[in-house]
């Protein structure tokens, strides 16, 4: 296929943007107030108290019903805030999603061999052919079944690194709800933009 100048430098930079968009942050014009963890039912309320330090810091509580995490240092740079939750959010992606991943191996012994903890624009996860499965943060912003659903996903792989027919029966297998959830998951959830 021929293509005219403009497809030609886009397509030269293909690989480049495709590698770095996962970088490319969507800068909130307004401090974020609430975060919504729905894979573990967590409500994080988020507040912002402005000191003379030029760091940011934050500070979390964890209550029954009700979480506060409290930024305190430079907070007017509303980027700053940002890839600082931001950072924040792929921890606790990391206390969550990986003992999640790994309970759920050892469950259905679908062995895997590393995990690891990503920012993603366009995946919720993958699987390598050496087994090697990476997590978006932003799962933990999917309802519990669906993350259960993703995760089963990826260690489905680890079997068949491909949709074939066999790939979707074993995962039918493991997970009753498995198009429905897929079907849930496909229309509902790009990936949440302002993380
Ligand atoms: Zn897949």
């Amino acid at each position: 296929m021929r293509l005219n100048a403009y497809e030609q430098i886009l397509h030269e930079f293909k690989d480049w943007i495709i590698k770095h968009s996962s970088k490319i942050i969507i800068t909130p014009k307004q401090h974020i107030t609430n975060i919504d963890l729905r894979a573990i039912n967590q409500i994080w309320q988020i507040n912002y108290i402005k000191t003379a330090s030029s760091q940011l810091r934050g500070i979390s509580c964890k209550g029954i019903s009700h979480n506060t995490l409290t930024l305190y240092g430079a907070i007017d740079d509303i980027e700053r805030t940002h890839l600082w939750l931001q950072k924040w959010l792929k921890q606790r992606a990391k206390e969550i999603l990986i003992p999640w991943l790994q309970q759920l191996s050892v469950q259905h012994n679908l062995p895997f061999n590393k995990v690891s903890i990503r920012g993603q624009q366009t995946l919720w996860g993958s699987c390598s052919p050496e087994h090697d499965i990476s997590l978006n943060y932003k799962l933990l912003f999917l309802s519990n079944e669906k993350v259960t659903h993703i995760l089963l996903h990826e260690l489905c792989h680890t079997k068949h690194l491909n949709h074939s027919q066999r790939f979707w029966a074993l995962l039918s297998k493991l997970d009753p709800n498995c198009k429905i959830n897929d079907n849930a998951i496909r229309k509902a959830d790009k990936l949440i933009d302002i993380f």
